[in-house]
């Protein structure tokens, strides 16, 4: 069988892409290898309380998450993140201390020392330093010292890109402070100085009502007949196109868009390109345990509502955060329980591949009650290890990206995309998606 674009893989980043070239018209079959769709997209409803153990929640900047959603028929299935969202919380000697999006948080809380506040405010007078890549922790140490980074910066990158910040590459993430650095000689100038676009949508932060799945099935929900559940094994050019091998036949396509995981490309990739194979493994991948916790309403009280709270590895706690989504999304728990989910792993954390499971869970929940400051026992605990869940933009990514730039080049009709080619996100997902079609089409 001859197609015209063949996408291989069925995470958001596939399907995304499968409805981009829908909506122009361009014939497709995308491939996936599992039988749901969604790849690390994944919720499931207990006792009338949606577990996402992926995603929690969409952070819609510009409403290209809203507009997707619209187009496949979830425009009444969206629902708003609480105004709880904006207060977060940091463990300091084992007590949580609140953050809040006002400027004076920084005078007031105590999640860093007065000595600390003050090297942080020296920013502006601190000399501007390499334009080199580095990391993130040593690009911030230098920046805005090394207290702050450690209470502020390192359990941001460790609970929400499973992340160690001194491997981690500063051009990568943060290239506009990299940017402000070099052109204004401090990132608090350049916060001033820079001007924020204006957009004309209001960014929201969002799920949906059974869970952030259901927009990876809507999605496939439209294309089932073009959705084939096999595993993409090998590619060789042929002609003028490609022949992809699968476990279950072959198939010849004129392009083809990659949208699996770095190491799934890099085993598809062994003989058609040796090299770019090698860079595609070498990506590495953080594992993440995510632990779905309910208790019964009345046995456990929050301080105040919240997003939940995140553990500076300093503070040598295994558990990484905490996300209270029944304040931050009250209609996805039962008006009777109360819902957490638990984030453990990353790159600090790598035993939790070897490690026994129940044994993670028992660790953790005696952390999470002693913080919460409860003894009480939960009615629900499920968990969900991703073994390779978090793609990381270590120092020098750049010569990956580059790499995977020059086999494009090497090779017109084939195509990277996928969360570690733009951005991790499920909305930079989905806007990589779009901008691949336009560059296709
Ligand atoms: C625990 C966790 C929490 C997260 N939290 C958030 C959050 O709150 N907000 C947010 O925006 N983002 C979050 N993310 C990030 C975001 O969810 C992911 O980056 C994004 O969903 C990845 O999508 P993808 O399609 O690129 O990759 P994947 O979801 O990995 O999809 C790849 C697909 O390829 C398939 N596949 C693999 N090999 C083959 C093969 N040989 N043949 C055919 N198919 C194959 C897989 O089965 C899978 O379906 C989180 C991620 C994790 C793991």
């Amino acid at each position: 069988m001859k197609e015209e674009v063949l996408v291989f893989g069925g995470g958001i980043s596939g399907l995304a892409t499968a409805w981009n070239l829908h909506k122009a018209g361009i014939p497709f079959k995308l491939i996936e290898k599992q039988t749901e769709t969604g790849g690390v997209i994944s919720s499931e409803i207990v006792q009338n309380t949606v577990l996402d153990f992926g995603p929690n929640s969409l952070r819609d900047r510009d409403g290209s998450i809203r507009k997707l959603a619209e187009e496949v028929g979830l425009k009444d299935e969206i629902i708003q993140i609480s105004e709880a969202f904006k207060t977060r919380f940091i463990v300091r000697n084992r007590k949580l201390q609140a953050l809040t999006p006002s400027p004076k948080t920084l005078f007031t809380s105590k999640v860093i020392s007065g000595k600390g506040k003050l090297r942080a405010l020296a920013e502006p007078f601190i000399s501007k330093g390499t334009s080199n890549d580095e990391s993130v922790g040593a690009f911030l140490e230098r920046r805005i010292g090394k207290e702050a980074v450690a209470y502020l910066v390192d359990p941001v990158f460790s609970g929400i890109y499973a992340g160690d910040i001194y491997q981690i590459s500063k051009k990568e993430i943060l290239p506009q402070f990299a940017e402000n650095e070099q052109k204004f000689g401090s990132l608090m100038m350049g916060a001033l100085r820079t001007k924020k676009k204006k957009s004309e949508i209001k960014p929201m932060v969002l799920s949906f009502k059974k869970g952030i799945q259901q927009l990876p099935e809507a999605i496939s929900g439209k294309l089932s007949d073009q959705i084939l559940n096999e595993e993409v094994t090998g590619v060789r050019k042929k002609g003028n196109g490609f022949e992809v091998e699968t476990s279950e036949g072959k198939y010849e396509a004129a392009k083809v868009i990659s949208c699996l995981p770095a190491h799934s490309l890099s085993s598809v990739l062994r003989g058609f390109d040796p090299l770019l194979s090698e860079t595609l493994r070498s990506i590495d991948y953080a594992p993440m345990l995510s632990t779905q916790v309910v208790f019964n309403k009345d046995d456990i009280e929050l301080p105040q509502s919240g997003f939940g709270f995140l553990i500076p590895r300093k503070e040598n706690i295994r558990l990484l955060g905490a996300i209270w989504k029944s304040s931050i999304f009250p209609e996805l728990s039962s008006s009777t329980s109360s819902h957490f989910t638990l984030m453990i792993g990353g790159a600090h954390d790598r035993e939790i591949l070897m490690d026994d499971i129940q044994q993670i869970e028992q660790q953790i929940l005696g952390e999470f009650t002693e913080l919460m400051n409860t003894s009480a026992k939960p009615e629900v605990v499920k968990s969900k290890l991703w073994r390779k869940a978090i793609p990381q933009f270590h120092v020098g990514y750049e010569s990956d990206r580059q790499k995977m730039d020059e086999a494009e080049e090497a090779n017109p009709g084939f195509y990277i995309g996928g969360n570690y080619r733009w951005g991790v996100s499920v909305p930079d997902c989905v806007k990589a998606a779009e901008k691949l079609v336009q560059k296709l089409s």
